[in-house]
Parts: C-alpha cells; structure tokens; sequence
C-alpha cells in the first residue's frame, strides 16, 4: 500500500475519542458502513466545523435510510465483469482500488466502497482489461474505486501500462479525492510516472473551499507542472456547500489551483446518504446565481446521473423560453430577449 496506515484513522475508539464524539454513535454506524479519515483531513476538519466534519463524521441518519436504493445507478448489471462498468458506449469505468483515505459519509458507492463487498483481485483486473481491449468501441478509460492513488506507484503503473497498450483507448481518466483527502500522496514521482501516459487527465474531487489548504494546492501544482489536465467534481451537498457563496469561493479556488471544475452534481439517490440530498430547484437557483456573475471558465455542468443507469444528464436551469421561428430567452440578470431561429438563405438554397 502506497498510503501509510498510521497517516489514517480507522478504530472507532480512536476516531470518537479525537472528535469527542459519544463512542458507541459512532460504533453503530460503523458496524454497517466503513470508517476511515486521514489525520490531516480530520485536523482540517476539526477546524473548520460542519461542513467538513459532516462528510466524514458517522451519523445515525445513515442507519434509518434503509428504502432507498443501495445501487440507484445500477452499476452492478452494466458491470460486463466485476471491476469494469460500461454504461456508455465510448467509455467506461475500470475499479482499481476498494480503498480511499477517507471515506466520505456520502459516497454514491457506499454499497462496497472500502468494505468485503467489492472484490478487486488481479485476474478480475485483467479480465476487465481485456473486455476494454476485445471491445474497441471504448475510447475513454475512467480508472476509478475507490481511490486508484491508494495503489503503489509501481502498482498503479502496471495498470496505466496495459490499458495504454490497447490501441482504441485514446485517453486515460483518473479519478481521485487524493490531493483532498492526503495531499501528501501526490508525490513528483507520482507526477512523472502519470506524465509518461498522456493525454492522461485527472478528476480531482472537493466540495468546499477549506480544502483547498496550501498541501492541497501544492498537490495540484506537482499535477499540472507534469502537464496533466486538472478537472474537478463537487457533489452538492446539504450542509455543506448548499449555498452561491460558498461554490463560488470553491470556484474560484479551484481555478486559482489549475483546475477546471467539470461537475457539480446533484446528490445521488444512493442508500445511507439521503440526509446529504438537495432539492434540485436549490441547485438551479444556486447555479442562476453563478452563472453571469463568476467567470464562465468556473462553472461545472451541473448534472443529475439518472436512477437506473440512464447516464447523466444536465439541470440546467434553462434560459430558452421558447423555440420556434424566433428563441425567447431571458439573460442573467432577468431581462426578456429575442434571436432569429431560421435559416438565411433557407435550406437547399444556395450558399
Ligand atoms: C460518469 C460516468 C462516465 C463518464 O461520464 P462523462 O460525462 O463522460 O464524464 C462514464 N461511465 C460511467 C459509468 C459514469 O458513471
Ligand atoms: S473518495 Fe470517492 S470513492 Fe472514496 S469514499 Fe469518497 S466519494 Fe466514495
């Protein structure tokens, strides 16, 4: 393992004492769902209140949410073979890792992410990787867990290696919440070996703007010094981020960072976690507020992935009122507008 075990806090005891949290809380949820935070996610935590506290503080909640759907996407039956799943056509997600540094309260994978459910063993790893390579259709490989940064380098190299080696994959994704969750894992041995397998991009994950400390941004540097296209993923998060103000500091630091916010996604459906949903009209007031005001090159898509495994689809909030032979539209700030929506010449006329 590339992360050291006494950088994370996984005993209950310990994780209640260092939280003053009443122990047998916390050891009730954890007799159902993993608990894992790194120490410097827990000092940031610690000082920051809330909105950190509640993505990785076990709460009660999580036990009396037992209707909803424990797989909402589905993920299980697009899985052609354990660690791949394929939903889309020209993609799909390789499970490298069942670990992460810290395991977040609202994981959408909170079903096996870090417990004996989710079996990841190198044969399946290779079976996954030859569905990859017999089905050329897949362009774009999202390596993904769990955490793949919980890997060795080596290891994590052998991996990058193989599915470099088939000739239809053209780019190579990577998943992680490493730079927030233990900064101290991005390494400039762990950049160079990630450079050599361009065009590689990484999706970084944070949801608040606290985390992104000077160790995180110092994290992103080594990655985009390597030339790897930053990208991020927040989820909207109910007590968390639930606010314009609060996203658009996140925003705005994440671009300072070099890191282009991709999505921000609408809470998913996933068993254990619906003390963390949104309504959807929040976030499309939210996103109203920020788009107009913050700078264009900060706004993720904001996206709901649909139940069932129907893919993802945007939110919106739409400005088109009507089509027709004119578009109404309103602006940003609210004001009524109007563009022609005909062909000049018309079709089949000529150019
Ligand atoms: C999100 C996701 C993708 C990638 O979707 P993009 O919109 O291309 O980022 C691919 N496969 C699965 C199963 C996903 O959940
Ligand atoms: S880092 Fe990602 S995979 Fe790991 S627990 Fe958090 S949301 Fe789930």
């Amino acid at each position: 393992m590339a992360v050291s075990a006494s950088s994370l806090v996984t005993d209950p005891h310990e994780f209640s004492a260092l939280l003053d949290l009443p122990y047998a809380q916390v050891a009730a949820v954890h007799a159902r769902y993993p608990l894992r935070v790194s120490r410097y996610f827990l000092e940031l935590a610690k000082q920051h209140g809330a909105p950190l506290l509640r993505q990785i503080v076990p709460d009660p909640l999580e036990l009396q949410d037992i209707a909803t759907p424990a797989d909402p996407l589905d993920e299980e039956n697009l899985s052609p073979t354990p660690c791949l799943i394929h939903k889309y056509p020209d993609r799909a997600v390789l499970l490298v890792s069942r670990q992460c540094a810290s395991y977040c309260r609202f994981c959408t994978r909170k079903r096996k992410v870090g417990t004996e459910e989710m079996v990841i063993s190198p044969a399946l790893l290779e079976a996954a990787i030859d569905y990859i390579r017999t089905t050329p259709a897949i362009v774009d490989v999202l390596i993904s867990g769990g955490d793949p940064f919980m890997l060795s380098d080596q290891h994590l190299e052998h991996i990058l290696s193989r599915v470099r080696a088939i000739p239809s994959v053209r780019i190579i994704r990577i998943g992680t919440r490493m730079p927030c969750m233990l900064p101290e894992r991005i390494t400039a041995s762990l950049a160079k070996m990630l450079s050599r397998f361009h065009p590689l991009y990484l999706n970084l994950h944070f949801n608040h703007p606290a985390e992104l400390t000077d160790e995180a941004c110092r994290a992103c540097a080594l990655l985009a010094d390597a030339g790897i296209p930053l990208g991020a993923q927040t989820v909207l998060l109910r007590g968390v981020n639930d606010s314009a103000e609060v996203l658009k500091e996140l925003l705005y630091r994440l671009l300072a960072a070099r890191v282009k916010p991709y999505y921000l996604f609408q809470a998913d459906q996933s068993r254990g976690t619906s003390h963390f949903r949104t309504t959807i009209e929040c976030g499309q007031a939210i996103m109203q507020q920020l788009l107009g005001n913050v700078s264009g090159m900060a706004l993720p898509t904001y996206a709901l992935d649909t139940p069932d495994g129907g893919g993802k689809i945007p939110l919106g909030p739409n400005y088109v009122q009507e089509l027709g032979n004119e578009c109404t539209f309103h602006t940003y700030t609210g004001k009524q507008g109007v563009y022609p929506n005909t062909l000049w010449p018309e079709e089949g006329e000529s150019l």
